[in-house]
């Protein structure tokens, strides 16, 4: 089965265009509806990558990404709040603790919705949450800077740092509980649709039976390496949509050159995230990376230029996409991606 003949890709397509797209705009001020995550959930999207005895699809991550590009560039805020479910699921489907069989199969067929709380673990030396064993569980304290789809997602994959230096990973429930208070919705340049809030964690107690993951910190770094490097499956969506925008405006040849450019830059970032050993060939990652964020800008500031100064109108798709993409060049953002990035713009 190729990735186009894949049956979930005409869910996401006809999901992107008969629900998604036509809304985009609104969401875009407001906020991701209940009503956009029931359908994700009904849709079986949520278990694209999970295993197909735990209802999942079991597809491979072809046919993921084909499926992330499609949502991204139809509704960027609805996609960012169902990504952050997949890597939950990817975790469960790897771990051998109990609260895999307690999670997957919910997560595996939407009826529960995760979300994560993990990419401060990155900044470690400095561990802003640190876990401590307590009462045969897990104890949490510090500040989640960041954490999307509060009160969309039902679960909460939570992590932090011993001073063992071990990363200990752990779902709770995404609401408000002893030891874990969400700030206010953050108010943001892009996506604020998405409901993203920061969490204090105050002695926040979580069981043992809630831990999927326990690992060193050198060890997480090492696997975590190509989620950052490789180009978001998203960039492409973005950028597709706002060169679907140029053409629709009448400048065809301009579209056309710049996407032979993007669809050569996807076809070999998408090569490299196939590579056998992830944290292997990381400059060429983040060569293709940023030249891939650099056809994304071109891609939505032609679209923005081409509407001329109706593109400024906040229904337009136009601003938005390319509110969209700017988001996109710090989401996941480490000091290695940054530094490659900044040294890319500089040469200019
Ligand atoms: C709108 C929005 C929503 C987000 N939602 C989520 C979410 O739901 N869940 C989630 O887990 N993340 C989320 N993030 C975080 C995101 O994925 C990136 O990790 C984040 O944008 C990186 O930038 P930063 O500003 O947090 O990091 P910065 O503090 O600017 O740091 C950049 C990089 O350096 C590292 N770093 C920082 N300080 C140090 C230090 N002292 N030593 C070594 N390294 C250090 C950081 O960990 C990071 O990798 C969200 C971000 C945004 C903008």
């Amino acid at each position: 089965m190729t990735v186009e003949t894949h049956p979930l890709i005409p869910v996401a397509r006809s999901l992107a265009d008969d629900l998604l797209a036509p809304r985009a705009a609104e969401v875009d001020q407001g906020t991701v509806p209940a009503s956009h995550i029931e359908a994700i959930r009904r849709s079986g999207l949520l278990g694209v990558s999970a295993p197909k005895q735990y209802g999942g699809a079991g597809a491979p991550d072809s046919v993921a990404r084909e499926i992330a590009e499609i949502l991204s560039g139809a509704c960027c805020s609805t996609w960012f709040v169902q990504t952050q479910h997949h890597t939950p699921v990817r975790m469960l489907a790897k771990s051998a603790l109990p609260v895999r069989e307690r999670l997957l199969r919910p997560l595996a067929t939407g009826e529960l919705l995760a979300g994560i709380a993990f990419a401060h673990v990155r900044a470690f030396p400095k561990v802003p949450v640190r876990v401590t064993p307590e009462r045969g569980g897990w104890r949490f304290d510090g500040t989640v800077p960041w954490y999307t789809g509060w009160g969309l997602n039902d679960v909460m994959l939570l992590a932090g740092v011993t001073d063992t230096d071990e990363v200990v990973f752990a779902f709770t429930e995404a609401r408000e509980q002893p030891g874990l208070t969400p700030s206010a919705p953050m108010r943001l340049a892009a996506l604020t649709a998405s409901v993203t809030v920061s969490l204090e964690l105050d002695g926040l107690w979580l069981p043992d039976d809630a831990v999927v993951l326990r690992t060193p910190q050198e060890k997480f770094a090492l696997v975590d390496l190509p989620r950052n490097t490789n180009a978001s499956p998203a960039v492409f969506g973005v950028a597709y949509a706002a060169l679907g925008l140029l053409a629709g405006a009448g400048e065809e040849e301009a579209a056309g050159a710049l996407r032979g450019r993007l669809d050569e830059v996807r076809r070999q970032v998408y090569e490299l995230a196939e590579h056998p050993v992830p944290h292997e060939r990381v400059a060429e990652r983040l060569a293709l990376k940023t030249r891939a964020y650099d056809l994304m800008r071109a891609a939505t500031t032609a679209a923005v230029v081409a509407r001329g100064g109706r593109a400024m109108d906040l229904r337009e798709p136009a601003q938005r996409l390319a509110r969209e993409g700017m988001f996109l060049l710090v989401q996941g953002q480490t000091v290695e991606v940054r530094r490659a990035h900044l040294d890319a713009l500089a040469e200019i």
